[in-house]
């Protein structure tokens, strides 16, 4: 695997492998190869080098599926290892006819002992301000896609890991962001008990405080997932009460998901397969109003923004080479 060295760069002190050259490669040269095991070998060169660039107490740990890169203690990597196949497993069963692990090569975990270390290697996805607040991990899809998280109780590993991996497995579904994200928070408080939906007077009044007719065409194009303020949390649980409402027939809801397009949110998929308008699902919330979404009002380069790299999850193959 020496060919590969030459495909990487240092930067913030970091390997950064160069994906669409390393793609490119293993295209021209090694097409022949068993790919599932080349990625695995790839992925692994990719570990040690990252390994090099940190303290002597990390080591690589590989399971089935996925390699972890940790200083934790052995009772961690066994917790967290348990974890991370058990809820691949449950995901993939749970979301049958929807989510899928299609992809070559395992995923990558790493978890950083010092926030410093995190920060430097966060810093090459978020290039411009830097500003992402201590995150509790993410899935970046970037090039080979992979996990990266500060240290943390394993307990808390655990909610983000079967969130974000959701994402990932949904990734070759080109679903609008509120079902993806409602699934994803679905299967976290499924996996996890985290996230319980619950509605009380409270919230009720907050939702029906906050959504109006623009606020709602925000939901639909996936902009409001990304707001400062309230409007963010209000989305999430707003999409997971619509997943909810939708799954109540599962097989209807798989020929949903898979006929749904964030190019007008799922509207026409949900008017061939349930024979109403998504805005009814609002209007359970908010009353009557105008809630169905209308693309042609939306800022069209919100659904294609690349500033917000775990936003749709890969397991291995570049966003690029997947559209
Ligand atoms: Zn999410």
């Amino acid at each position: 695997m020496k060919w590969i060295n030459k495909y990487f760069d240092e930067v913030d002190n970091f390997p950064r492998p160069n994906w669409e050259n390393i793609y490119e490669y293993v295209e021209a040269h090694l097409k022949d190869e068993e790919q599932n095991k080349l990625w695995c070998g790839i992925a692994n060169a990719w570990m040690q080098k990252l390994k090099s660039k940190l303290s002597d107490d990390y080591q690589i740990h590989e399971s089935d599926n996925y390699i972890l890169v940790t200083s934790e203690s052995d009772r961690y990597v066994t917790l967290l290892q348990g974890f991370l196949e058990r809820s691949l497993r449950r995901i993939l069963s749970t979301l049958k006819g929807i989510a899928s692990d299609e992809g070559y090569g395992k995923y990558v975990v790493i978890v950083f002992t010092d926030v410093d270390d995190y920060y430097s290697y966060m810093s090459y996805y978020y290039p411009e301000d830097g500003v992402f607040g201590l995150s509790s991990g993410v899935y970046l899809n970037n090039g080979y896609g992979h996990f990266v998280f500060p240290h943390q109780e394993v307990a808390y590993a655990e909610s983000v890991v079967a969130h974000e991996m959701t994402h990932s497995l949904l990734s070759h579904l080109p679903i609008p962001l509120w079902l993806n994200e409602g699934m994803a928070v679905t299967i976290e408080d499924m996996i996890t008990g985290s996230a319980p939906l619950r509605m009380d007077k409270e919230l009720f009044a907050r939702h029906n405080a906050f959504w109006g007719e623009k606020e709602i065409q925000e939901f639909w194009s996936g902009d409001a997932f990304y707001r400062p303020d309230e409007g963010q949390a209000l989305s999430y649980h707003l999409a997971q009460f619509a997943v909810k409402s939708l799954s109540s027939d599962y097989e209807t809801f798989v020929r949903f998901v898979n006929k749904a397009n964030y190019d007008d949110s799922g509207k026409s998929a949900a008017i061939e397969i349930f024979g109403g308008d998504l805005g009814e699902l609002i209007a359970r919330f908010c009353g009557d109003g105008d809630w169905s979404p209308k693309p042609q009002e939306w800022n069209k380069e919100s659904l294609t923004d690349p500033k917000a790299p775990f936003r749709f999850s890969v397991k291995l193959i570049p966003l690029l080479y997947r559209k």
